[in-house]
């Protein structure tokens, strides 16, 4: 246990209410402070935005003893299911035999993060919109408005899980030598939904992350308990088909006609969900440093936003909190080296993820439906069986284990080189299964 502390976190996404937890257990007094409105008290009626949860994530809940709960709102997805514009449907199973991603609300799964959270006598403040923060003295400054009066208070520390836009990131970027940069994806996203069918039930097959891969668009559905899905639509801001041309009813009607004939029986409200719902854009964000002194931390969405293509946000921020956790039992009241640990640990792991979560729209996007895709995926799955300790598919690396990003990355670029030499000996469509495919993997490894 350490020595008690007083401990503000800014946020109460998912996130901060996780973070604030742990901080909770390790002994200390925790303040939430939100500047919107309790999520309990929303209503999320016709909008229910998910996530998918996976090993790194669960690892997190499970070291505070909370998984069980979460598995309880969530659905195991085994596969992949890919539409194709004839309306045909390939299945692509993930990872070993059993291992599956979660699909999870997000509002569903914050409640009940700051529901558990509070009943461990962490205090949550919300609508209190956090200004400023005093580095060298852990001052929050909250207020009504910018221009306004402000009350500030003082912790031991401070934590920004504010998200991509993080008031207390600003703020490190006064300091000299701070390092930020974000950039915006060209492609925007917009929320469309499918009903459950009249007895309640899913119209598709609800352990399915659904995915309509169309090149430079796409469009993937996730189950949400009661039935419906929430699918996403990711267009590119301008272009022939983009948000800037699908004006009119009309564009909408003949673009969905033309790309996805399938989703226009499953989607009633298509017209009324893509005109009534806004359009949302994509950023990365890196900075460095994530700390200062012992005082400030930034963590999660706050110190890495990444593109959602990998589905590894929240569950790279979950892991920030996991390793944060580790430094703590390691260095006991040294905060300090906590601090400095932390951030050299995970920055570039962050930076890892971000670059594969912007390389894996276009695996999604386009190449989940192509034939040599599907082929080196058989090729790898065999090797993997032959050789499970010498092969651990990329996929499967970032989002069933616990090994760092860097690694993957590393790793993954070394086994698309090996893959690329397999898939170019001649007949390989044919004669994948051989010892000649083996050995010339093994020598390459
Ligand atoms: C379309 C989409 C799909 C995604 N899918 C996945 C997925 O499948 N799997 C996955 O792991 N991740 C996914 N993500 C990423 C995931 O949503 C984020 O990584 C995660 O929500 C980050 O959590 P956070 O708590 O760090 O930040 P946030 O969720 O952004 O929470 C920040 C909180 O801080 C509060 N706040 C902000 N500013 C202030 C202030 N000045 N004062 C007080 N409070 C403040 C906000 O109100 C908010 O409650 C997806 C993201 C998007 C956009």
């Amino acid at each position: 246990m350490q020595q008690p502390l007083r401990i503000a976190v800014v946020g109460s996404g998912l996130v901060g209410s996780l973070l604030a937890l742990y901080l909770k257990r390790a002994g200390h007094d925790v303040d939430v402070f939100d500047r919107s409105q309790d999520i309990r008290t929303v209503d999320f009626s016709g909008r229910s935005i998910n996530l998918a949860m996976s090993t790194r994530g669960w690892k997190a809940l499970d070291g505070v003893g909370i998984g069980d709960a979460i598995r309880a709102i969530a659905i195991p997805m085994d596969k992949r299911a890919i539409h194709a514009v004839d309306g045909s449907i390939a299945y692509q199973k993930y990872g070993m035999a059993g291992e599956s991603i979660y699909s999870i609300s997000r509002g569903e799964l914050n409640r009940m993060m700051i529901d558990l959270t509070q009943s461990e006598g962490v205090n949550f403040f919300f609508e209190k919109k956090i200004w400023d923060v005093k580095l060298d003295e852990a001052i929050i400054c909250i207020g009504e408005t910018e221009r306004g009066a402000w009350e500030e208070l003082k912790y031991d520390k401070v934590f920004g899980a504010d998200g991509a836009f993080s008031k207390v990131r600003n703020r490190m970027q006064k300091l000299n030598r701070f390092d930020y940069q974000q950039h915006f994806l060209n492609i925007g996203y917009k929320e469309l939904k499918i009903e459950a069918n009249s007895s309640g039930a899913h119209r598709i097959d609800k352990n399915s992350f659904h995915i309509w891969p169309r090149g430079e668009f796409m469009l993937i559905a996730l189950p949400n308990l009661e039935g419906s899905f929430t699918c996403t639509l990711f267009v590119p801001f301008e272009g022939e088909y983009s948000m800037e041309s699908l004006k009119e009813p009309a564009d909408v009607q003949a673009f969905f006609e033309r790309f996805f004939p399938d989703a226009i029986t499953l989607i009633p409200d298509l017209l009324r969900d893509f005109f009534h719902n806004p359009t949302s854009s994509l950023v990365t964000t890196q900075c460095f440093p994530w700390t200062y002194q012992d005082k400030v931390a930034l963590i999660g969405d706050a110190a890495h936003a990444i593109v959602p293509f990998y589905g590894q946000g929240m569950n790279a921020g979950f892991e920030d909190i996991t390793q944060l956790s580790d430094l703590m039992q390691l260095h006991g009241d040294d905060w300090l080296q906590i601090f400095k640990d932390y951030e050299q640990v995970r920055k570039p792991n962050a930076d890892a993820i971000a670059e594969l979560s912007y390389r894996n729209f276009i695996e999604m996007s386009t190449k989940t439906a192509d034939a040599d895709f599907l082929l080196r995926k058989k090729i790898e799955a065999w090797f993997t069986d032959l050789h499970p300790e010498k092969w651990l598919p990329l996929y499967d690396r970032v989002t069933f284990s616990h090994k760092p990003y860097v690694e993957a990355l590393e790793i993954g670029d070394k086994q698309k080189s090996i893959m690329d030499e397999v898939m170019a000996l001649p007949q390989i469509a044919d004669q994948w299964q051989t010892a000649q495919v083996e050995q010339l993997i093994l020598s390459r490894l």
